[in-house]
């Protein structure tokens, strides 16, 4: 029994827990080193004190309550569950403790025993850890934003990356393009001066003679040949003008400043003048009958009507011979202009039918037709431009009609 107390004894004295003995008046009456240690006292300074001196003044009137409370119900418990316990020490200042409450009655009455824990450093800790965790989420929630934000950014650049990309590759195309045109252009120029040699060579040379023969028919009597040689001249002019006139026309189309201007007029009238015009080219018993339906009347570019019929109604009269008569139907409808150029030439053989829209393109059999196989390649883009189609049919040796369709709008 007395190494029972002895140990009891050591327990208390020991134990690193505080270990307070209350009575049911709340008087202390035990109290060991630990729990002295705790609350800033020394040597039994508490015995026979109020326990509520280990209390902050706030809570003591509220603590004599569950005091008395307890003691009528006393059962052992953990003290203050869910909610932070405060003491205080001697020197005022306060701790968080963890109280455990055990009643026990002997026949000097009823006790309760306190098991004290000063978790003031334990709080501290979690509270620390507490803060650490709430900015360690904060930071890691920034990251997580800056990480969009930069996600964002990337996305942007590279759809950035993408146009500028695209954009180059366009402006590549441009130049690539503009230099195609320049190297066409610089070739058409080239097939000029071969063309313009080779070409001008007989018109130029008939010229001449026709123009030195004229000296010599001084006589009334030469009204005739004076007359032949004149006309050749004329003819010679005319294809000098003709070739200096597709050179000048396919060169404004490439470059692109050839524009529709579209303007009501007479299309009868118009065919007055190309008739006119017709006439110095026409070879003997040669006529241009024109057919007309339909309201001559029409809304379209008339420079560019004229140069597109010149060109065919002059291939029709070069590629026919003489006394073959040249028809031209036009039909004007409310949608659309239909023009026929019928000839009954030389016409176009089947091998050469798709090619004579390309340039310098001429059939094998133009034989010593001066041309330079540009008209057809003009004509076509003319009519186009007026978002016209131009077709024909040509029979070897018979002859060949052209078809135009061009939409009214
Ligand atoms: P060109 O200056 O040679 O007349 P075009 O481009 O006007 O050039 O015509 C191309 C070729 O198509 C001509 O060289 C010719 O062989 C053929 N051609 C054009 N129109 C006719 C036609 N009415 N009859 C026969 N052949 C034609």
């Amino acid at each position: 029994m007395q190494r029972e107390i002895e140990m009891l004894d050591a327990l208390f004295e020991y134990a690193t827990e505080g270990i307070i003995v209350s009575d049911s008046k709340g008087v202390l009456r035990m109290v060991n080193p630990s729990a002295e240690r705790i609350f800033g006292y020394s040597n039994d300074e508490l015995n026979g004190k109020s326990i509520e001196v280990l209390l902050p003044s706030r809570y003591k009137d509220k603590h004599v309550v569950h005091r008395d409370n307890y003691i009528e119900k006393p059962s052992p418990r953990s003290m203050g569950i869910g909610r932070d316990l405060y003491g205080k020490r001697k020197d005022g200042t306060e701790i968080l403790v963890e109280i455990s409450l055990s009643p026990f009655t002997t026949k000097d009455g009823s006790f309760i025993m306190s098991f004290i824990v000063d978790i003031t450093e334990r709080k501290r800790n979690e509270s620390e850890l507490r803060i650490a965790h709430e900015s360690l989420k904060q930071t890691s929630e920034a990251l997580s934003s800056l990480n969009t934000e930069l996600e964002e950014k990337v996305r942007e650049r590279t759809d950035e990356l993408a146009e500028a990309i695209q954009k180059l590759a366009e402006s590549k195309q441009e130049v690539m393009r503009a230099l195609e045109k320049e190297i066409e252009l610089n070739e058409l120029k080239s097939r000029f001066i071969t063309t313009a040699s080779h070409e001008f060579r007989t018109p130029l040379g008939t010229i001449l003679s026709s123009a030195s023969l004229l000296l010599r028919y001084e006589l009334p009597a030469d009204k005739d040949k004076r007359k032949k040689h004149i006309d050749r001249i004329k003819s010679s002019v005319n294809n000098l003008t003709e070739i200096l006139n597709d050179f000048l026309s396919i060169e404004k189309l490439e470059e692109g400043i050839v524009r529709v201007k579209p303007q009501i007029f007479d299309l009868k009238q118009l065919t007055k003048e190309i008739t006119e015009d017709m006439q110095t080219i026409s070879k003997n018993g040669q006529t241009l009958a024109w057919k007309f339906s339909g309201n001559t009347e029409i809304l379209l570019d008339p420079q560019l009507m004229k140069n597109a019929l010149i060109n065919l109604i002059s291939n029709a009269i070069k590629y026919s011979p003489e006394n073959k008569n040249i028809d031209v139907n036009i039909e004007v409808s409310k949608s659309k202009v239909a023009i026929e150029i019928i000839d009954q030439g030389i016409g176009i053989p089947s091998e050469d039918k798709l090619h004579v829209f390309e340039r310098f393109y001429r059939a094998k059999n133009c034989g010593n037709v001066q041309g330079t196989g540009l008209g057809l390649n003009i004509v076509k883009k003319y009519i186009e431009l007026m978002n016209g189609k131009i077709s024909f049919k040509s029979e070897f040796g018979i002859g060949t009609t052209f078809f135009v369709d061009i939409p009214l709008s």
